[in-house]
């Protein structure tokens, strides 16, 4: 079959792959028809992920229909249309139980920090991805939602990553009524957040980015104002003030760490670069938000970004909350909400490639250019 991998810093291919077989009898083969490209694959691509291998094949965001199944799969036959979450978990263990499949322990055994996850390196797990033509799913009842007959898959596609984090993001900032939430990043994490804000109820919202088509498009999408925080000088401060002297009462983080070289990185020029490992973006959420306010945390994280500035956030007496999403607890309810009309998360994708040219689409949506907010590949 043919696959997208990682080939070094900065470079990823197509080539050719042995198809996946069933290795488990809880396992299904599925056909992939649709694969999205994630910010999270951007630190995969710029080579911030410890032991990404050479050859491994990227991809998290995908639906497919069932090929083949294991004898032990019970939910599945098929022919089904399914779309999968992100992170590969058991459904059985002491946190799957609970819910909270992102800290499933037996999905990725060699770590106990890291579940399971399709396409993400050999920290969690080496599971290849779904940027391919076929992917094994393990666990095949437990995680894949089986996509309505009525509809079509790219309506559903977000379902597998960033929709349920952009809404964990908003749910983390503990939104109840009223808030004052200021989303950074206007990516497609960040959107997401923003949409889910007002959905819980939040009184104002605001969306901070460098790269400006993305602010217009968060300001159509989800309705925010919008800060462009080269334009306004000292970002903290220009907060600050947009919110009677204080700051808001939310921060949310939807952008992560960003590489040396990235595009936002060196739209951000020199000033910013990352000193001692500080990431900005966190310092930024920590000092903008008011005392006592709520930050939470969905972009990704990991060396040499370990560090933040707990001090003020301590005498802030701030609420941090940060977590890979626990995709599958939130899948049925975000449904509901594309059905009804509530959430259009098709509406994102400005981008759709053909397998074959996921390279020039990797390196589109990683230079954010073209007004790319989110590329979908059809193998
Ligand atoms: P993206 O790269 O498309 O978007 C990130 C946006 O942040 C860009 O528009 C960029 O210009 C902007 N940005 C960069 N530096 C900034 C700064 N200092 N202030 C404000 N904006 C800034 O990525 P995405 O797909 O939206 O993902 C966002 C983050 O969420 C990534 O770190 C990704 O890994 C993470 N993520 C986490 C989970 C989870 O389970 N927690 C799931 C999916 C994605
Ligand atoms: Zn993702
Ligand atoms: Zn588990």
């Amino acid at each position: 079959m043919r696959a997208l991998t990682y080939q070094g810093p900065f470079r990823v291919r197509v080539e050719n792959k042995p198809d996946p077989r069933l290795e488990h009898p809880q396992d299904v083969i599925l056909r992939v028809t649709k694969s999205a490209i994630c910010g999270s694959d951007l630190h995969l691509l710029h080579g911030l992920v410890p032991d990404t291998r050479v050859g491994h094949t990227f991809g998290h965001e995908f639906t497919g229909v069932v090929e083949e199944t294991g004898t032990e799969v019970s939910q599945l036959r098929k022919g089904d249309r399914v779309v999968v979450p992100f992170n590969i978990s058991c459904g059985g263990c002491f946190y799957c139980e609970r819910g909270l499949t992102a800290l499933c322990e037996n999905s990725n055994p060699s770590s106990d920090v890291a579940c399971g996850v399709y396409g993400y390196s050999h920290t969690t797990g080496g599971y290849d991805g779904g940027q391919a033509e076929y992917v094994r799913v393990p666990y095949a009842d437990v995680g894949p939602l089986k996509i309505p007959d009525d509809m079509e898959d790219e309506e559903v596609l977000f379902l597998g990553d960033i929709l349920p984090t952009g809404y964990m993001g908003a749910e983390m900032g503990e939104i109840k009524g009223g808030e004052t939430v200021v989303v950074f990043g206007a990516g497609p994490v960040g959107v997401f957040a923003m949409r889910s804000a007002w959905l819980m109820g939040a009184g104002r919202v605001v969306a901070v980015d460098c790269v400006q088509y993305r602010l217009d498009f968060a300001e159509r999408f989800a309705k925010v104002e919008t800060v462009n925080f080269q334009e306004v000088g000292d970002v903290v401060a220009y907060l600050k003030e947009m919110f009677e002297g204080r700051g808001p009462d939310v921060c949310i983080d939807a952008v992560g760490m960003e590489a040396e070289g990235s595009t936002s990185h060196r739209v951000m020029g020199l000033g910013l670069k990352l000193e001692a490992g500080a990431p900005t973006v966190l310092s930024w959420c920590i000092d903008a938000v008011r005392k006592g306010g709520n930050v939470s945390i969905v972009g990704v994280y990991g060396p040499p970004w370990n560090v933040m500035p707990i001090g003020t956030a301590m005498n802030k007496g701030l609420t941090l909350r940060m977590n890979q999403c626990n995709v599958r607890r939130y899948m049925p309810h975000l449904l509901k909400h594309i059905r009804e009309g509530r959430i259009d998360a098709k509406a994102i994708i400005t981008h759709r490639f053909g397998l074959e040219d996921a390279p020039e689409a990797y390196h589109l949506f990683a230079q954010k250019r073209d007004g790319c907010v989110k590329c979908v590949l059809t193998p």
